[in-house]
């Protein structure tokens, strides 16, 4: 019987990269990602050559059958997604819960790694004792719903959010009297930056700074 490994990949900078991790990489028979553009970046940067299989949200089910047949084969297997941990907001939770299914003797270990959510709460400087992840609101069915249990929540929320909808998400806040709001964005990258304060301050901000409303964040609304 092989063995998956889901391994975590940067969330941006190349060198955010476990030494389990390019073990895990060169010793494989082959790797399943998301995008093998994307994986090919970190696989040249670190010359590791190896034959490359696309399982992204819409192939999972159904890549996941040639997984199965290849881990009875006894081959190694990597899955990666595009960035950060596997199965976070990223495809990976189902191809993992079907080889447990069908395939009970599999090994499946863990190799862990960056993650934008756990880079994001590090630098927050916010009690993390407790916290909820809801990851990406839905965009219409249940979004209401969701928005209106952060606002009300008594522990930090975390949420992810693409640029050309934060300015959007933070109205939505203001409209829900939430008060204070952090954003990680472009972490590990060049223009990285924290921001942290009242929802119209970082409404000013983005209006003062409309580069700052480019690249990839994370949002913590604090109770
Ligand atoms: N699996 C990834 C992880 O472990 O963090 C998350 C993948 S999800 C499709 C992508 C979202 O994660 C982005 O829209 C953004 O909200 C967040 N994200 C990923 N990389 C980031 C970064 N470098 N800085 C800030 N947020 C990031």
């Amino acid at each position: 019987m092989g063995t998956l490994s889901i391994v975590a990949t940067p969330i941006g900078n190349l060198e955010d990269i476990t030494l389990r991790a390019l073990r895990t990489l060169k010793e494989c028979d082959v790797i399943y990602a998301e995008d093998t553009r994307v994986i090919s970046k970190l696989l040249s940067r670190y010359e590791i050559q190896k034959p490359l299989q696309r399982l992204d949200a819409a192939t999972e089910a159904k890549k996941a059958d040639d997984v199965i047949a290849r881990l009875e084969a006894g081959e190694r297997i990597v899955f990666v997604s595009d960035a950060g941990t596997p199965g976070i907001s990223d495809p990976g939770t189902r191809l993992v819960a079907q080889v447990r299914t069908q395939l009970p003797d599999a090994v499946i270990e863990a190799i862990p790694g960056a993650s934008a959510l756990t880079a994001a709460l590090s630098i927050s400087g916010i009690d993390t004792a407790a916290f909820t992840f809801l990851g990406f609101l839905p965009h219409k069915k249940g979004r209401q719903t969701a928005l209106k249990s952060l606002a009300t929540s008594e522990i930090p929320v975390v949420l992810y959010e693409s640029p050309h909808r934060i300015e959007k998400l933070l109205e939505e806040l203001k409209e829900l009297s939430v008060r204070h709001v952090v954003v990680a964005r472009e972490l590990t990258k060049v223009h990285e930056e924290l921001i942290s304060g009242t929802v119209a301050e970082l409404q000013a901000h983005f209006v003062a700074h409309p580069d700052a409303v480019r690249g990839e964040f994370v949002v913590i609304v604090t109770p």
